[in-house]
């Protein structure tokens, strides 16, 4: 018995089509004697458009708010009316789809009336995503032949009350998925669920951050599974982002370690957060293409085979700001560095990339429009600049330490660039630098040409290229 966590992104259900193409792959797995527990995202683009009509309500625009919802409405029923041809099937879906609008509906206008927005009615109205489509895919799975079952996500995935990242609570999850899921699969049904949502123990809607990734990767843990397979819109992680650099190459194979600095400094493909209940049990995580499903995809396991390139992959993070701290040189004293981090500390602002000198500390961030009341706090120990608009492009491979003149490589291959900040992290994997965005894609491209010519035919599929 070999259960498969398969978690299907926005763009692998983001219409009649993409649904059809995703329950022919899971037919395909059942074929193949797997036990399916099929995880999926939100329509594509539908958590963008709830989250924008909750801030339109709670400014007061009651109708733009209300008027996003219908299209979703009809989008979402279209879909169903697409794939469910069965009358009453249809009609009780399509019934289900209503109700859930009626009620969002409902917090739309009671927002419009508090004009407030908290971060605990932003998750309720995000789920609403995940909670759709999870029915019509079910439904879907139904009618083309599959014994599905759906499964409200929020009864499985138990998390603290952190509202928009929630975090897991792993012993309540492997409980509640022994108790939802197990006894489905058992049976030899395929349980469908929403990805990205959740609940705290009162039964409160949460949600994980943006990826549904996570909760194909918890459900993967909690339920031991055999792999999890993250289906999406490229044949799977790339030497770059192949909408930036379109001569990226599918890498075959990849480290946990690797993909998690991939993905934590940018590659969208994967969550970062993907990668840790995959690694604390050895479970291997595969990316696929649900557009291209004979694609091997690319492997992502705990030793990934030594690899003949220097670098596997080329990530970039975008919308990030440097903040310089100069202080004079008497107040580089013992203590200063942990004043400086308490107060990012005290912002909940994570750090990317730090750099000092005997005067100055330079840190990179998120931007967010907490940056106005960080620096002012910071202002009070030393002047303080900041400025946006800026990328970190990460460049990951195994052992780039012990490479004689990778860097003087990289930076030649970016010479007309400027680069406002570098590290080559302690992890010996990543060496990453910070630019201007407006430079970001250029410079990616650049060092895709320098780096990836000749590339390792172990690693990378090759053969990709060869053909026009
Ligand atoms: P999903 O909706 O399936 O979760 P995402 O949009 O989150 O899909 O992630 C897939 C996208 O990630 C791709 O379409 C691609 O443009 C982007 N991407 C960024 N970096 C990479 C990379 N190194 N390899 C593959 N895809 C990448
Ligand atoms: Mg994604």
């Amino acid at each position: 018995m070999s259960l498969v966590v398969m978690k299907f992104g926005g763009t692998s259900v983001e219409d009649p089509a993409a649904i059809g193409r995703t329950a022919a792959i899971v037919a395909g797995r059942v074929a193949l004697g797997k036990q399916p527990v099929v995880v999926v995202s939100a329509m594509a683009k539908v958590t963008d458009q709830l989250l924008r009509a909750a801030e339109a309500a709670s400014v007061g625009d009651r109708t733009g708010a209300l008027a996003i919802s219908e299209r979703l409405r009809c989008r979402h029923r279209d879909t169903a009316a697409a794939l469910v041809k069965n009358t009453a099937n249809r009609a009780a879906l399509v019934e289900v789809i209503d109700e859930k609008f009626d009620s969002l509906d409902e917090i739309l206008r009671g927002l419009a009336a508090i004009l407030e927005l908290t971060p605990r009615i932003s998750d309720l109205v995000a789920s609403y995503g995940e909670r759709i489509s999870s029915r019509i895919v079910a439904a879907a799975f139904c009618e083309l032949g599959l014994d599905a079952a759906h499964v409200d996500a929020r009864e499985v995935i138990i998390t603290d009350s952190q509202f928009q990242k929630a975090v897991p609570q792993d012993a309540l999850i492997e409980q509640r998925a022994e108790v939802k899921l197990r006894p489905l699969t058992d049976a030899g049904r395929v349980p469908v669920m929403g990805g990205f949502i959740a609940a705290n123990e009162a039964g409160v809607t949460t949600t994980l951050g943006r990826g549904s990734d996570f909760t194909g990767a918890l459900v993967g843990g909690a339920l031991s599974a055999e792999a999890i397979e993250i289906w999406t819109d490229v044949d799977g992680i790339m030497s770059a982002d192949p909408r930036v650099c379109p001569d990226a190459l599918r890498v075959k194979v990849i480290s946990f370690e690797e993909a998690a600095e991939l993905a934590y400094f940018g590659a969208k493909v994967l969550h970062p957060a993907t990668i840790l209940p995959a690694v604390k049990k050895n479970i291997p995580v595969l990316v696929l293409n649900s557009r291209n499903a004979a694609c091997e995809g690319t492997r992502i396991t705990s030793l990934a085979p030594r690899c003949k390139s220097p670098f596997k992959s080329i990530a970039v993070k975008k919308k990030l700001s440097i903040i310089d701290v100069v202080a004079g040189r008497m107040l580089m004293t013992h203590g200063y560095m942990k004043e400086i981090f308490t107060v990012f500390d005290k912002h909940k602002c994570p750090v990317d990339m730090v750099s000092t000198s005997e005067v100055s500390v330079s840190v990179t961030v998120d931007s967010t429009d907490k940056l106005p009341a960080i620096a002012a706090d910071l202002s009070r120990l030393a002047d303080v600049k900041y400025e946006g608009r800026k990328a970190l492009v990460c460049m990951v491979g195994d052992d780039i330490r012990g490479q004689n003149g990778i860097a003087a490589q990289v930076f030649t291959a970016i010479r007309h660039v400027n680069v406002r900040m570098i590290s080559q992290g302690a992890s010996e994997i990543n060496m990453s630098f910070m630019i201007d965005e407006d430079d970001a894609d250029e410079a990616v491209r650049s060092l895709h040409a320098a780096f990836f010519q000749d590339p390792d035919p172990a690693i990378f599929d090759v053969e990709a290229r060869r053909i026009p």
